[in-house]
């Protein structure tokens, strides 16, 4: 019952997404022109971001105990002793989550400490049945990377801009449980299956500056972790929960006092909530204000950030070293291992290196070098999801060259799934037909605007071909020569003063007259064939 309105109210939000969507861009373009304009004036308020992030690490069991991990199961089905904390029970670390911290470290270029240590953060809630998590405070398992990310700039935004964001840490520690709380009878239930299963969290330094680098930030680590299979990265189903640190000062001073924004559950909506976050700082400020140190909650509805509570900076953990837990220990390589440790009992950071698979930024530029695409369109294919595949199924069928096959990708394509909210597996036309398409169009059966219009009509009733659209509307080029003789002269006769302006030496008048024919033929008239006839025409 509880699920079914939430997932009523979802899709509400998702209908109202769609003027966010609109509003987002334009308000990121007004938001980077300030940035801009502040980097000339010292005197202006700038946004400085930092984000702490938990990823859910992908295992079959949880960090500290043998239960199952799984998104959707009936509540506290996946509740070992260890999870519900009866007296007594020991957790046992899993590797697993061990590998899945270090491959994330070495691929965030961290340092792997050799050594970590697991402590208790003390706190009181009716999810955390020991009163106490185990995570990693005084010496986490990796620390001091960097994640490389990249926007896009320029006038037209088609600039590929590398930034870089310092990663402070990378610790081990559990999940909560999660409370549902039933409005209908007014009570909340605990549903501990999530209880105990392994986070990393990851700590960003204060590096960023608004919401779109932090959005650009967190999507390319998103794609990092989905390489990596150390975490689904899926944000909706909180596998990833991102927490935005913001504040805002004069770039030369201290940095401001910063709030903590929560509940962010969409990419889309980070960068929202941070660029609401700045300007109302920033309000704040400029009238003279000071900014609390409070944590704030992101209400997608209204786009704003509201006060939850005041920040439990002072709030002591009473934090302690885990006594049922011995430093966890992991190795350079085998011949560091010592006598009578297994390979495969222990956790060898180089057998890890060895396997990190291709990462993201690796996937791009091997993609500009292949198809000899532009790197914007090699950042575009790989940060959507399932887009690069959907390319590289085209040009297995067809023989154009890749440089107008991404064309169509990246613009008619996503174009259309962007305006209708859909992912690239919901598209109504699949890569074999877009391909089909493109040869009917490479070997001339139509011209190019016809293909435009034959892929709407693929779009909108999908299951018919290229092929049967074109029969059946009569869309193939006209390369008659009487046919276009006639409509041509048709067209001199009628535009004299046109012919006039070409007779005397303006050759751009042509193309008026060109578009002219495409328009009587309603664009199935062979280009190259009415360039000659109307030259011939007007000489
Ligand atoms: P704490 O120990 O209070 O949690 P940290 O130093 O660990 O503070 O920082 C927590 C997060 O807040 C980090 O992601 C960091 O980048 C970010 N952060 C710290 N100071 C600021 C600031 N002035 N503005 C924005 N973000 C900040
Ligand atoms: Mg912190």
């Amino acid at each position: 019952m509880a699920a079914s309105c939430m997932a009523a109210s979802e899709l509400l939000h998702n209908i109202k997404l769609i003027h966010f969507v609109r509003r987002t861009s334009s308000s990121r373009l007004h938001f980077s022109s300030q940035l801009l304009q502040a980097q000339r004036d010292p005197q202006q308020l700038v946004g400085v971001v930092g984000l702490e992030i938990h990823a859910q690490i992908s295992s079959n069991t949880k960090l500290f105990s043998g239960s199952s991990v799984q998104f959707l199961a009936p509540p506290n089905s996946l509740v070992s002793f260890f999870d519900a904390s009866l007296p007594g029970t020991l957790p046992v670390l899993n590797r697993r989550c061990v590998e899945a911290a270090v491959m994330t470290g070495l691929a965030l270029n961290c340092t792997i400490n050799r050594r970590s240590l697991f402590d208790r953060k003390h706190y009181f809630y009716a999810d955390l049945p020991a009163g106490y998590q185990i995570t990693q405070q005084r010496r986490p398992v990796a620390v001091d990377g960097m994640l490389t990310y990249s926007v896009l700039g320029g006038k037209k935004r088609n600039q590929v801009i590398r930034k870089n964001v310092h990663i402070k840490q990378i610790q081990l520690e559990q999940d909560s449980g999660k409370s549902l709380h039933d409005d209908v009878h007014s009570q909340t239930l605990i549903d501990l299956n999530r209880a105990g299963v392994g986070l990393m969290e990851l700590v960003m330094e204060p590096d960023m500056s608004c919401g779109e680098e932090a959005a650009a930030a967190v999507r390319e680590l998103q794609l990092i972790l989905q390489a990596l299979g150390t975490c689904q990265g899926n944000m909706s189903e909180g596998q990833l929960r991102v927490d935005a640190n913001v504040s805002v000062h004069k770039p030369g001073e201290p940095l401001g006092i910063r709030t903590e924004v929560k509940n962010i559950n969409s990419i889309r909506y980070l960068a929202r909530a941070i660029d609401f976050e700045i300007q109302r700082q920033t309000d704040v400020v400029q009238r003279g204000g000071t900014v609390q140190n409070e944590t704030r909650a992101y209400d997608s509805k209204s786009g704003e950030t509201v006060a939850m509570r005041d920040k439990e900076g002072l709030q002591d953990y009473r934090f302690m070293p885990e006594p049922n837990l011995p430093p966890l220990i992991v190795f350079e390589d085998n011949a560091s291992l010592p006598a009578g440790i297994d390979a495969c009992q222990a956790v060898v950071v180089q057998t890890i290196k060895e396997g990190l698979p291709e990462l993201p930024s690796i996937k791009r530029d091997r993609l500009v070098q292949l198809y000899g695409i532009l790197p914007e369109h090699s950042f575009t294919l790989v940060n959507e999801d399932g887009l690069m595949e959907y390319f590289e199924e085209v040009m297995k069928s067809t023989k154009r060259e890749p440089r107008k096959v991404i064309g169509w990708v990246t613009n008619e394509l996503l174009g259309l799934l962007k305006q209708q909210e859909l992912s690239v597996s919901q598209s109504p036309v699949v890569p074999a037909a877009l391909a089909e398409l493109l040869e009917l169009q490479e070997a001339g059966h139509i011209s190019s605007s016809v293909s435009k219009q034959v892929f709407q009509e693929m779009w909108r009733s999908p299951g018919r071909t290229a092929a049967q659209i074109i029969r059946e509307q009569d869309l193939g080029l006209v390369s008659d020569a009487a046919e276009l003789h006639r409509i041509c002269q048709k067209v001199v006769d009628s535009h004299p003063e046109e012919v006039c302006a070409i007779r005397s030496g303006n050759k751009k008048v042509l193309n008026k007259l060109m578009g002219l024919v495409q328009k009587e033929t309603k664009g199935r008239a062979d280009p190259v064939l009415v360039r000659e006839i109307l030259e011939e025409k007007t000489s």
